[in-house]
């Protein structure tokens, strides 16, 4: 078994039957781990990641699992987390005449505090446009030199540094037309916020493979240190995330809770020193709104000001009022594992991939549009 949870770890190449060998050995271990684990009540791990999310479905993990141990998305899906007051504030940007809006295509659909969204802006006239990255909206800029193109900044630790690296090239090239709303988010004070509350009753944290591989496994340690958390940091192959389900369980057998670095194909201890030194120069830390999570000081990056004549907040006086009503869509309590999405009286029925009623519906990396692709009920 040592043998196939090392092959795993190196990332040495799988084929299909040989990670099917692998599946299998890890769900015996995971069985005989859950036996020396003498309280009979459930495990909860939470994934953090939306990408985690939608493999474990993928891949009918759930299934596959003892009943005993309960899967549960945490707060790791970029769009779902966005608050509510900032889905509004672009779709106020995107009424400003002459202005191009370029966002990532899963933000088009996600409902604002009264019903609207910037798919319902564009069909009513503004001009926003779906791009696969910072670069293309900044070529954008170049290429409509008498418009302004302001490009949504959604994102962790994973996206940001991307966009931070669009930021110097647009200052480089003076592309003064080119600015960015920054809506990102970042993850350690979000985790302390979710895991400081005393209703939280995970055991274990499944940490995020792309957030880690830019930050590292430092950042994770007071989890463990200050809220006996297991923590496995873990890829996103069925085999990658069921041997960190039993790194979990090893470690809340042994009660010696650590960051244990599963995905060491990917994540090394230090994680990108390049990409961390380029998102500090461009972004600073502030406070930031998260939905379900409410206002966690640290945990947005807002533009410095080197770099201010880009940034859309200031130049077009964006306010964000974060709405006091919450519809009853709860969005807000799937992020944060309180409910399972099919707990929402609105699952299946009015809320639906085609009439998304919240965030998590709409993303391809959202908890409820992933138990409504993949249904994750138990067999
Ligand atoms: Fe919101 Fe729809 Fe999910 Fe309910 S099912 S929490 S309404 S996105």
């Amino acid at each position: 078994m040592m043998n196939l949870q090392d092959g795993i770890a190196s990332g040495q190449p799988a084929d299909a039957r040989r990670r099917r060998d692998l599946v299998k050995a890890l769900l015996l271990s995971i069985h005989r781990q859950l036996a020396s684990i003498s309280s009979p009540q459930k495990i909860r791990l939470m994934e953090v990641c939306g990408t985690h999310t939608m493999s474990i479905f993928k891949h009918g993990l759930r299934h596959l699992l003892p009943d005993r141990i309960e899967l549960i998305s945490g707060p790791g899906c970029p769009v779902c987390v966005t608050s509510p007051g900032q889905i509004d504030a672009a779709i106020k940007l995107s009424d400003i005449p002459d202005l191009i809006v370029a966002t990532f295509g899963d933000m088009l659909r996600v409902p604002g505090s009264q019903g609207q969204s910037l798919a319902k802006a564009r069909a009513r006239g503004a001009d926003v446009r779906i791009v696969y990255s910072p670069v293309d909206a900044l070529q954008l800029a170049r290429d409509n030199p008498d418009r302004n193109v302001c490009f949504l900044g959604i994102g962790f630790e994973t996206t940001a540094p991307v966009v931070a690296a669009t930021l110097k090239m647009a200052s480089q090239l003076s592309v003064n037309n080119f600015f960015v709303y920054s809506c990102h988010k970042t993850m350690p004070n979000a985790l302390e916020a979710l895991f400081s509350s005393k209703e939280s009753d995970v055991q274990g944290l499944l940490c995020p493979g792309h957030v880690s591989a830019i930050i590292g496994e430092q950042p994770y340690g007071f989890l463990v240190e200050k809220y006996g958390l297991a923590c496995a940091i873990t890829g996103f192959e069925a085999e990658e995330i069921l041997l960190g389900v039993l790194s979990l369980l090893k470690q809340l057998a042994s009660k010696y809770p650590f960051v244990d670095n599963c995905y060491p194909r990917a994540v090394s201890p230090e994680g990108n020193p390049s990409a961390v030194a380029a998102l500090e120069q461009v972004f600073q830390p502030s406070t930031a709104v998260w939905r379900g999570l409410g206002s966690i000081p640290g945990s947005g990056l807002a533009i410095r000001q080197q770099f201010k004549r880009h940034d859309a907040e200031s130049h077009f006086g964006i306010e964000i009022e974060e709405p006091n009503k919450v519809s009853g869509c709860r969005c807000h309590r799937i992020i944060t594992g309180q409910i399972i999405p099919p707990e929402c009286p609105m699952f299946r029925k009015a809320c639906t991939p085609e009439n998304p009623m919240g965030p998590c519906m709409v993303s391809s990396e959202g908890a409820c549009a992933a138990w409504f692709k993949y249904g994750g009920e138990r067999l």
